[in-house]
């Protein structure tokens, strides 16, 4: 059986893996957030991404749990680093028993076409295998007839496992790397292949990603995995972020697909990814998101000529709402012949936060606070108790405010890669407060890009952006203009801001003042007195 071996350096640490065929892989971390730590031994067991990604997991994981003053993070760190501890020498043990048979087809972990090594004696239920490309242990889909590889714990041998297509992660392995023709067609690329087979039957299975990926310090091995794809399975070559965000989906097993990092780390990471948008990696983001927002499609308003509009709101829009809401005589106004889509997002994230900033609901919210303060005994809140209480919980999920802005960063990050994987355009973005948010994260993301933009313009309309920020990106996504329509009189954003964003302040309230040359502000406090009268206040340069 192969060991691992843990050594304290001055400073980070020192794993070494020795396999039971005496083959050593040893990985050098300097520090908890080193970018670049180092991987040496034996060839093959450094050409398996899965486990040199495990072994410096559980190096992170470790070093945390040793450095770490919090008892309840050095908990989870000893828990996570003895998990992947157990999955490194079970694979470890997987790669000493390859033969010589090989099967070729997709990997559902790093979802190349690959070939696949078959593992000595472990053929029931099952054949398994370990993917050349990535090093994941694969087995062959348990869905009759299914050529696809499905992705297996290490230690877990003796479950049936269903591939990425019939578990839902993609919507199919052939369309990770399709183009699409116009917006229109996202609908049908987004449909589903097959079944969801796993929705049918329960598994136990899962995959090494989703147990590497759990804790932060699995960000130490993400550059390794990511480089080390870069360099083989993509044939190209990641770098820093990109390579990252490769291989922190590496990590999720396919998946941010699987949904591994969890809403706030994906997008985190997808906002950095530039590179890998209409990608593999983008197809799998875009199809974890929206397949997280029952809400989410993209809907073609109007045909015409011209570079095709896009459009999102935010909250505290109209509730009639026809597909164009009140974006209609403003958009009319400037862009009479343009082809026009409306992206539709995080209904519910929306309407949640819509509810806590109307009147009737905000006093409702008071009430409630009032009266779980009251069973406390607590008077400590400000002059807004209810909201106040509401927007500052720290726990994201409790707290409306950070979900939604997650939702807007997740949607705009999938956007991205629909804008990137689509032929049609270059487009003019336009959205109205959180909807402003999506456009920005959107943008941001295709201005990593080294390519010609594909963003002609941007309006946004009381945005719900924070005012400071690096622009650099944003500047470099469009070839014109940033437009940022913003009020003194928007008290919305200004109370969400103060309240949510601890005292920040809001690009639609203030404005970017930024100085890149593309970004613009337009100061129409005069003409728009609150959160929802951009519409019929201001006219589109
Ligand atoms: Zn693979
Ligand atoms: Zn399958």
């Amino acid at each position: 059986m192969a060991t691992l071996l843990y050594v304290p350096r001055r400073p980070g640490c020192e794993v070494r893996l020795t396999a039971s065929d005496g083959a050593v892989l040893v990985v050098v971390a300097r520090s908890l957030d080193d970018p670049d730590p180092s991987v040496q031994g034996e060839e093959a067991l450094q050409a398996n991404v899965a486990l040199a990604t495990l072994v410096l997991a559980y190096a992170a994981n470790e070093l945390a749990y040793r450095r770490l003053r919090s008892p309840e993070k050095r908990e989870s760190h000893k828990k996570e680093a003895a998990r992947v501890a157990k999955d490194a020498v079970a694979l470890a043990d997987l790669t000493a028993r390859v033969d010589s048979e090989e099967v070729a087809g997709w990997c559902s972990s790093c979802f190349e076409q690959a070939t696949h090594r078959h593992v000595k004696g472990h053929n029931r239920p099952k054949r398994k295998f370990l993917c050349a490309s990535c090093g994941t242990p694969t087995t062959e889909c348990a869905v009759p007839g299914c050529r696809h590889l499905a992705v297996m714990k290490p230690t877990a041998l003796l479950t049936l496992c269903y591939c990425a297509e019939h578990h839902h992660e993609i919507p199919g392995f052939a369309k990770l790397t399709q183009r699409l023709e116009t917006l229109s067609d996202v609908e049908e690329w987004l449909s589903y292949e097959s079944r969801n087979a796993a929705r049918i039957t329960k598994v136990a299975g899962g995959t090494i990603a989703a147990a590497a990926v759990v804790a932060p310090m699995a960000f130490l091995a993400a550059p390794i995995a990511g480089a080390a794809l870069g360099g083989s399975a993509l044939g190209g070559s990641l770098t820093g972020a990109a390579a990252t965000s490769h291989g922190l989906a590496m990590l999720g097993g396919g998946a941010v697909a699987s949904g591994g990092l969890g809403m706030a780390g994906g997008t985190a990471v997808v906002t950095a990814t530039g590179t890998a948008l209409g990608g593999i990696l983008g197809a799998g983001t875009v199809s974890a998101y929206a397949g997280s927002d029952k809400s989410f499609r993209i809907e073609l308003l109007r045909k015409g000529t011209g570079a095709p509009v896009l459009l999102a709101s935010g909250f505290l829009t109209d509730k009639q709402d026809d597909g164009w809401g009140s974006w209609r005589p403003l958009i009319d106004a400037r862009f009479p012949d343009s082809t026009v889509y409306r992206v539709h997002w995080g209904a519910k994230e929306l309407a949640d936060i819509g509810a806590l900033l109307t009147l009737s609901s905000a006093k409702q919210a008071v009430r409630v606070v009032l009266t779980q303060l009251a069973r406390r005994g607590s008077k400590a809140f400000g002059r807004l108790p209810g909201l106040g209480y509401v927007f500052a919980a720290n726990d994201i999920l409790s707290n409306p405010w950070s979900v939604a802005k997650t939702r807007a960063g997740m949607t705009g990050a999938a956007l991205a890669d629909l804008i990137a994987r689509t032929d049609e355009g270059p487009f003019v973005l336009v959205g109205h407060s959180l909807g402003a948010r999506v456009m920005v994260t959107a943008a941001q993301a295709l201005g990593t890009r080294p390519y010609a933009p594909r963003i002609d313009s941007m309006h946004l309309l009381g945005a719900a952006v924070g005012s400071a920020g690096d622009w650099r990106t944003l500047n470099d996504a469009v070839s014109g203009d940033v437009w940022n329509y913003h009020s003194s009189r928007d008290t919305v954003l200004r109370l969400v801001y103060s309240i949510a964003e601890r005292g920040k302040h809001a690009g639609g309230h203030r404005g970017f003042d930024s100085r890149f040359q593309k970004i613009k502000d337009r100061n129409v406090s005069r003409s728009v007195e609150g959160h929802s009268a951009y519409f019929a206040g201001i006219k589109l340069t």
